[in-house]
């Protein structure tokens, strides 16, 4: 590694208002003992150090109080996850109406695709990336066979022009024309989960409405990575998980999204429970459903406390870093990310689109020998990675726990590995 690489790190480290975040982290330990240089945050974010300590106060609460906790606790567990509501629409652009923290993410793709997926005869369609993560291909296929269609002809994938590893806005954007008024739902995962390419939404986004369809997002990849303005986009749902970029741990709850001007239609059909029903008359048992005026109105069951506290844990580390610093130091680091990765390109090719709006924090490279051996060899450096077989080997340097000099030291490695 040229030294005056290594020496721009160490002054972008020593000038970087956000560095003080990291220490708010437990690193898993290298071979060696050190902490490991840590870019699998885009898979498992790592522990917020408060998150044991939130979630100690509700197992105490819970020891202290039984079922009184409800109402008695610190944090009482009826209205509790309404403390995740408001950080939560802060970091995907929502207003907090708009938001629910609740199950996890395909349960609440499905839940959304209830009520946003009511194919008719003519517009029965879905589009998605043929690059989607499988999880929300199964769902949209099952979700075409439950209304009696054939997922061969009711989904359709937007594929790269051949050579091509990425999706270039003007296809998908031509694809949906000429699809017309036989889509019902276009989903798009933002950020791709394998390429890393940020989709165009506002573009996408009116494609989509042009042709009368529905518009979602899938944001595993996106919310904690990107700055993201849902309401203002025009998004009509959307959905995610909080064990990525949001770091409140392994299966954690996810989010949805609807937007505002679903809120309160009577005629849009939905999955219902008791926790999407008005707070007022909750505990009367009333025999009809009577729907929040909020995505809360999609809430089925009364949610978990504990990841929810481990969750509040790290929003709360989000609102210190505040979104703009945040995205400034993420795209400082993923420039220098790329720097370090050129001189490897013969054997680690970088996928991931160049321009910064069209990417987050994540380069995915293809290498030549094999992705899982790449990152095997990488974690007995002290390195933790991950791959997407055959080929892709992803790294992640997320703004709020990674350090520049841990990018030059994993050219270092790289150096040793590829
Ligand atoms: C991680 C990820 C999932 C995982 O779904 P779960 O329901 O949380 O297990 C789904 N879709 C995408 C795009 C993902 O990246």
């Amino acid at each position: 590694m040229p030294m005056s690489l290594h020496q721009r790190a160490l002054t972008l480290d020593a000038t970087d208002p956000l560095a003080p975040l990291r220490a708010e982290f437990l690193f898993p330990r290298a071979p060696d003992g050190s902490d490991a240089l840590y870019f699998a945050g885009n898979s498992l974010g790592l522990q917020p150090r408060r998150a044991r300590e939130y979630v100690l106060a509700e197992l105490d609460d819970w020891a202290r109080l039984g079922v009184e906790g409800h109402v008695h606790g610190r944090h009482p567990w009826l209205p509790y996850h309404e403390l995740v509501t408001e950080p939560m629409a802060h970091l995907v652009g929502a207003l907090p109406s708009e938001v629910v923290v609740m199950n996890t993410l395909t349960v609440n793709l499905h839940l959304l695709l209830v009520s946003f997926y009511r194919p008719t005869r003519e517009r029965y369609r879905i589009v998605i990336e043929g690059g989607a993560f499988p999880s929300d291909r199964y769902a949209v296929a099952s979700q075409a066979r439950l209304h009696g269609f054939d997922p061969h002809d009711a989904i359709v994938t937007l594929e790269p022009r051949p050579g091509e590893d990425l999706l270039r806005t003007e296809d998908i954007v031509s694809s949906l024309e000429r699809l017309g008024s036989s889509v019902a739902v276009v989903l798009l995962g933002q950020v791709s989960y394998l390429t890393g390419q940020a989709f165009d939404v506002p573009a996408i986004g009116a494609a989509a409405r042009s042709i009368g369809a529905r518009f979602g997002l899938d944001l595993a990849h996106g919310a904690g990575n990107l700055r993201l303005s849902l309401h203002d986009d025009d998004v009509d749902f959307a959905c995610w998980c909080s064990y990525k970029y949001l770091n409140s741990g392994p299966g954690s709850l996810g989010g949805a999204f609807v937007h505002a001007r679903h809120l309160g239609d009577p005629s849009m059909p939905r999955l219902e429970g008791w926790w999407g029903h008005d707070k007022a008359t909750r505990f009367q048992m009333p025999r009809t459903f009577v729907p929040i005026p909020t995505a809360e109105a999609w809430q089925l069951s009364n949610p978990p406390i504990l990841p929810l506290a481990a969750l509040r844990a790290s929003l709360e580390l989000f609102d210190r870093a505040g979104p703009l610093a945040l995205r400034q130091k993420s795209v400082a680091l993923t420039a220098l990310l790329e720097e370090v990765l050129a001189p490897h390109a013969a054997r680690a090719q970088v996928l991931t689109p160049r321009e910064r709006d069209a990417r987050g924090c994540q380069l995915s490279m293809r290498v030549t020998s094999g992705a899982r051996a790449v990152v095997e060899r990488l974690g007995a450096r002290g390195v933790i990675a991950d791959a997407r077989e055959p080929d892709v080997v992803r790294l992640a340097p997320v703004p709020l726990y990674t350090r520049f000099a841990d990018l030059t030291a994993l050219g270092d490695v790289l150096s040793h590995v590829l």
